[in-house]
């Protein structure tokens, strides 16, 4: 999401990604930068990290040994000397390395399997197989082609995503396109949803890729209309209030739980009846519904609070029926 030296990084930012579903962080590890903060970023952070190295083998090799579970390069940027030392030291400390390589790094028209096949054979000669293969492209179209050829060409662990995707909402159709096409056919072992917004969307994005796939059990299902004329609860208003806390909150727990989230009488009650919980504008108040069972009433106030309860009662309940 940006270098480990981000401001942002701190631990209850790296717990809310975590909450929401984040199982793997990679961060850019600039060639300047101060690795001894990546030794505390990796020591901080509940996931593990990889550590996104783009020029020069020095960047790699430091953040091995910061500790990163793994490192991104490209082998077609370093010497080949320097990438045989990179192996040696990855080995060393059990890290993984992962050939990275995007559309933009390779020529148009040429074939990122045979470049692939080069360092590949580099990397085995030396005795290393703890590689992770990816080749991305900003179009989704391209990244499924490479990906299928990858996966037809190598036994290799792939890691797969559209890059430079775009804001929220390209970023989401164009990756749901390429990774449904590929976890389809059982290609690809880790994802990367790449947005130009925010680190929590990519997050819930993935998760949610996945989740619709049937390949993420337990987290968050939320239903919501889009309401009408006819509404007496604002959903979006309400969502605005509480999605963020709702994914930090059981985005990772690993019972699942669906929530609808309902305007008003016409369809509140039928979606309802799907949900573990859910909330409804009906007339004037907001009606709190538990396995399809109505289970009190409430106003706009009270509403985020009475959800939140409802859903740790309903985990509570499926952790006890284990
Ligand atoms: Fe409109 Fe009610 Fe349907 Fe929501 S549930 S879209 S408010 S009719």
């Amino acid at each position: 999401p940006g270098s480990f030296s981000d401001p942002r990084f701190d631990m209850a930012y790296l717990l809310a990604l975590k909450g929401a579903g984040c199982d793997i962080i990679r961060v850019a590890c600039p060639e300047n930068a101060d690795f001894s903060d990546l030794k505390r970023f990796i020591e901080l952070s509940p996931m593990p990290v990889v550590a996104d190295v783009h020029y020069g083998f020095r960047p790699a090799i430091k953040a091995i040994e910061a500790g990163a579970a793994a490192v991104r390069i490209n082998p077609g940027n370093m010497r080949r000397s320097e990438c045989e030392d990179t192996l040696s030291a990855a080995a060393s400390a059990g890290a993984a390395i992962r050939i990275g390589i995007n559309e933009g790094s390779f020529k148009r028209g040429s074939d990122p399997v045979a470049e692939i096949e080069g360092y590949i054979g580099i990397f085995e000669r030396k005795g290393f197989y703890n590689t992770v293969l990816s080749v991305k492209s900003h179009d989704w179209r391209r990244t499924v082609s490479y990906n299928e050829a990858l996966s037809e060409a190598f036994d290799y662990p792939l890691h797969i995503g559209v890059t430079e995707a775009g804001g929220s909402i390209e970023a989401a159709v164009s990756n749901t396109l390429a990774l449904s096409a590929l976890l389809g056919k059982g290609i690809g072992d880790t994802i990367r949803v790449s947005m130009s917004s925010s680190n929590m969307e990519e997050v819930v994005c993935g998760c949610e890729i996945l989740r619709s796939l049937g390949l993420r059990k337990g987290g968050i299902a939320i239903t919501a209309c889009p309401t009408c004329g006819r509404k007496s609860l604002d959903t979006a208003a309400f969502l605005k209030e509480t999605e963020d806390e709702l994914r930090i909150r059981y985005g990772s727990v690993p019972e699942q739980v669906s929530v609808a989230v309902m305007g008003c009488a016409v369809n509140g009650p039928g979606e309802a009846s799907f949900a573990d919980v859910a909330v409804s504008g009906i007339g004037e108040k907001i009606f709190l519904y538990k396995a399809g069972k109505k289970v009190g009433t409430t106003d706009g106030k009270g509403a985020k609070d009475a959800l939140f309860a409802l859903i740790d009662e309903v985990l509570e309940e499926k952790r006890s029926q284990k």
